[in-house]
């Protein structure tokens, strides 16, 4: 067993990534995390990802404890309701969620762009931006070398590629591993939150997260997204003083992501899109939705009227087959790197985080001289294996996120429309139904199995 101190190099300063960063830095682990982006703010996808608590809870044990305040004070506002709507904005099912008052058994959204600059907060002295690994070398002493595009190199003791859905590290370490198209496409829209806008929206769906099942193969998500800022940056009066004194000394303020907006999330099986869809932007991209839409009701379409051209995006959506587990070594992988899932869970992001959460508890028992890194690493692998490919599995099954999905089938997709709604509503109006779901949505989300 080496006696030295370990150095963790990480690539990629994504969620898992900056997680793990967080844990080892705050447990004496001498750590260093590599990220292809120039700056900061390069390459955000997407504007929101909900944090359940699997991941509050990874995030709570690796973030000092003023940073973790901050995260949960940089969310939205937590969704009362979970809703599911038509396309004409009838209700077919509302469903109450728990108060936020507990900062890890609670479900919240957060911009991707906020929770970055959260994770880099106090960072800069170990993440290097404009790394972009290509490749590694394991030497017979142990130690692990990264390989960069800019010809440079960097040593460690342990490699962890938090690389993300086409890691390098992953392509050369696990050759036989494939991640795959999933044959959905998404289009997200971020429309700004106004007067005007927020009187588009019925009651319970402005105060929530309502999932659209609609005809024609169409399958939407909308969040609502109000922040404590008002529209002019400051924080919001009656937040608190010590959330307020909180906010006012984080330097992610120096960016502009923190105005209210309204989240649109369209998808459908990648048939129904234009081949070239991937390379559309802006105005083009924007009338996409549109079109998709017709017959809609006025209320949602003039919504998407009102989207932002330059933050509309089309998302091709990826899954990963399970990797039988292998000999653990000096390298291993987190996060999408090993197990990328599609979005139809929410659980990406939560699982990326509890892998970073588990990966350093045994890196730390490893530096404290009660394993290998090596034996951590296994250990590590051993369990993280199991639960990322099950909710792989999960998200696959969810809400269309397959295109293959019997939603986007001829007769077929008409009647399972009919039966999902169905279900939901079932489920909605019987009390005893509607407690299990909505402790089923809270124990999936904080799930440790
Ligand atoms: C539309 C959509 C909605 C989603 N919603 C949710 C949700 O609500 N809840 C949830 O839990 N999950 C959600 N997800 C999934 C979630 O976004 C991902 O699972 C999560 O971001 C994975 O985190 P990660 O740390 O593994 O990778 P990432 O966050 O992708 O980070 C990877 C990092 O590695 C960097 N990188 C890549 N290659 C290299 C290289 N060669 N060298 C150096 N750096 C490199 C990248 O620039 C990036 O910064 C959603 C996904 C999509 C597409």
């Amino acid at each position: 067993m080496s006696s030295r101190a370990p150095h963790v190099l990480i690539i990629g300063a994504g969620t898992g990534g900056m997680c793990l960063a967080h844990g080892l830095r705050m447990a004496g682990i001498s750590v260093a995390v590599y990220e292809r982006h120039r700056t900061r703010t390069d390459g955000l996808l997407g504007y929101r990802v909900g944090i359940g608590p699997t991941g509050n809870r990874a995030l709570r044990d690796c973030l000092p404890p003023e940073l973790f305040d901050t995260f949960v004070a940089t969310c939205a506002r937590s969704p009362r309701y979970f809703n599911v709507i038509t396309q004409t904005l009838h209700q077919t099912a509302s469903f109450e969620l728990r108060p936020d008052i507990d900062p890890v058994n609670a479900d919240r959204s957060v911009s991707r762009m906020t929770l970055r600059q959260v994770l880099l907060t106090g960072m800069d002295d170990v993440v290097h931006f404009d790394k972009t690994c290509t490749g590694f070398e394991q030497h017979d002493d142990g130690t692990v070398t990264a390989m960069f595009a800019d010809g440079s190199t960097a040593d460690g003791d342990l490699l962890v590629a938090a690389d993300g859905t086409h890691s390098a590290i992953r392509r050369q370490y696990l050759p036989h591993a494939h991640t795959e198209d999933a044959g959905s496409i998404n289009i997200a829209v971020k429309i700004p939150l106004t007067d005007h806008t927020r009187s588009l929206l019925p009651d319970r769906v402005r105060q929530g997260i309502s999932l659209i099942f609609a005809t024609h193969g169409i399958m939407g998500i909308l969040h609502v997204m109000e922040f404590r800022w008002d529209q002019d940056g400051s924080v919001r009066s009656g937040i608190g003083s010590a959330d307020a004194e909180l906010l006012e000394r984080w330097p992610g303020l120096l960016y502009d992501n923190t105005r209210d907006y309204i989240n649109i999330i369209l998808w459908s099986t990648a048939r129904k899109f234009p081949a070239d869809v991937m390379r559309w932007r802006g105005e083009d991209l924007v009338r996409l939705p549109l079109e998709l839409t017709r017959g809609w009701h006025p209320n949602l379409r003039e919504l998407l009227m009102h989207s932002d051209p330059g933050s509309v995006i089309a998302i091709k959506v990826a899954t990963s087959e399970p990797v039988p587990p292998w000999q653990a070594s000096t390298v291993t992988l987190l996060g999408d790197a090993i197990h990328t899932m599609t979005p139809g869970r929410g659980a990406g992001a939560n699982t990326a985080l509890r892998d970073a959460a588990l990966l350093c508890g045994q890196l730390k028992r490893a530096a404290a001289g009660d394993k290998t890194i090596v034996q951590a690493v296994a250990d590590y692998e051993a369990a993280m294996l199991p639960y990322g490919f099950a909710r792989v599995a999960d998200s696959l099954r969810n809400n269309g996120t397959s295109g293959d999905d019997r939603l986007y089938r001829p007769v077929i997709g008409r009647l399972s429309l009919m039966a999902a709604r169905g279900y939901f509503a079932l489920t909605s109006r019987v009390p005893r139904l509607r407690e299990k779901f909505v402790d089923d949505l809270y124990t999936y989300r904080g799930a440790e199995g």
